[in-house]
């Protein structure tokens, strides 16, 4: 069973409001049952082009609540959906896991990192430095030296307060390499939980070839959540997950990710354009839950990461739950799995999406961070990546990591 949090939905509403305006997302409030969201979005949704209504028509016919996928995105649109002539993104068909040559999308460096640079000559931002080690006073209450490796070179800088947001997995690998005589186990790690309980959601990608042709451009925009607390199914009464769309198929990418490798590469294009034509694109994920055993670690100097899947069923049920539900709506597709820009080795070189590791609680003994994401047992040290998270849902987790980011940062402020 997925463990509660400590702070309810009720404490982060409002950092997730404000994430939600720092990062332009576009939504409809009330389009999906699940969302315990009440503040209406800062962006209208973005549109469902002709294909993709047609879709959300037909699951809704059928009993289900499709709703648009809430969007960071840099998006003006008209009445039809389309971008205006000044809007930032054009609406191209590479909205996913690709690089934006106009900035369109609401990442983290075009809202956050650049307009802080531009405005606060007061802030720098050292690139190409690695941040070897955290070195603390006697008492090992206080960090009070960030110890970084830049151009071959050690460098060393002092604060009053240190935030880690190395990520899930190198915010605890740096905790560990920082052990010392008052943290023998790695820093702030009496409790032994540094670097376990590891999660990553089970994905999965799928191209559903069908008969019709669909032309849709711009894909990422409906997502569906009726199987996410319950499959509906008497012999397996347990959450399965998200369905929702990702960028549509491009011809040169199936070709690529071709099963028969070597001998499929040899064909012409044209099976491949056809395929893509003819196919919509989802992203299937479903809950990993936090184990101890599965956990980052350095073993005779290496980094080790232990894995066990903990949920495999669910998304194979999840699998079979999106086929069965494109047969309803009379679209029966042939469901292909994708490796995308994910690489060919989803289940674990191509995790997208992880968390826990650091995770934040009341109780020392059991959690590496307060509720303040501040470490139990060192006085002005935060971590405020997704390494706090105590379970990862089944939703994608970077609003959760940017909101909880903005709660521990007025946490700070308050402090200074
Ligand atoms: C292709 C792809 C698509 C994604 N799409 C979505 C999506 O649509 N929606 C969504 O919610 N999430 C998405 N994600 C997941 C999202 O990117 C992550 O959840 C989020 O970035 C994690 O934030 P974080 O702060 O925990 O860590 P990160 O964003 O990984 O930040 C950690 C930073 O620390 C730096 N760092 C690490 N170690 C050190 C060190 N020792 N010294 C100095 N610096 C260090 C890293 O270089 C990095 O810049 C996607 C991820 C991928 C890979
Ligand atoms: S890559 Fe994405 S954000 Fe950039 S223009 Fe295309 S759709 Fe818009």
């Amino acid at each position: 069973m997925s463990p509660a949090w400590p702070l309810s939905c009720a404490d982060f509403a409002p950092w997730y409001d404000e994430a939600e305006a720092l990062f332009h997302v576009h939504g409809r409030r009330g389009d999906d049952p699940l969302d315990p969201g009440t503040t209406p979005y800062p962006f209208v949704e973005v549109k469902h082009e002709p294909k993709v209504q047609e879709l959300s028509d037909k699951l809704a016919d059928i009993g289900l609540n499709p709703f648009h996928l809430p969007l960071g995105i840099l998006l003006d649109q008209k009445e039809d959906g389309f971008a205006t002539p000044t809007s930032v993104c054009m609406r191209c068909s590479y909205f996913d896991g690709f690089p934006c040559l106009l900035n369109g999308k609401a990442d983290a460096q075009v809202m956050c990192i650049d307009p802080m640079l531009c405005d606060h000559p007061n802030v720098t931002l050292m690139t190409g430095a690695y941040v070897e080690r955290l070195e603390t006073d006697a008492s090992g209450r206080r960090v009070t030296q960030v110890v970084v490796r830049r151009r071959e070179q050690e460098e060393r800088y002092s604060a009053g307060t240190v935030v880690v947001a190395c990520g899930a997995l190198s915010s605890a690998l740096l905790l560990l390499r920082s052990a010392n005589e008052q943290h023998p186990k790695g820093l702030a790690n009496g409790s032994d939980q540094v670097g376990r309980n590891y999660m990553r959601h089970e994905m999965s990608i799928v191209m559903a070839v069908m008969r019709h042709v669909n032309e849709t451009v711009f894909q990422k925009t409906l997502a569906l959540g009726d199987f996410y607390f319950d499959s509906g199914d008497a012999d397996y009464p347990h959450p399965l997950g998200l369905i929702q769309m990702c960028a549509t198929s491009h011809a040169d990418q199936i070709k690529g990710e071709a099963p028969l490798g070597a001998i499929m590469q040899h064909l012409p294009d044209m099976p491949f354009e056809e395929m893509a034509r003819h196919s919509m694109d989802f992203w299937l994920q479903t809950e990993d839950l936090p184990i101890p055993e599965n956990r980052v670690y350095y073993q005779d100097g290496r980094v080790h990461l232990d894995v066990a899947e903990t949920n495999a069923q669910s998304l194979d049920r999840l699998k079979a739950k999106l086929k069965q539900v494109l047969s309803d709506i009379g679209w029966p597709a042939v469901l292909i799995e994708r490796s995308l820009y994910l690489g060919k080795d989803i289940p674990l070189s191509g995790t997208a999406h992880q968390a826990g590791t650091c995770r934040f609680g009341t109780d020392p003994a059991t959690s590496v961070l307060n509720l303040d994401c501040r470490a139990h047992e060192v006085d002005n040290l935060y971590v405020t990546d997704a390494s706090f998270f105590p379970s990862i849902g089944a939703v994608n987790p970077t609003l959760t990591i940017i909101a909880n980011a903005l709660r521990v940062a007025s946490i700070i402020q308050a402090r200074l």
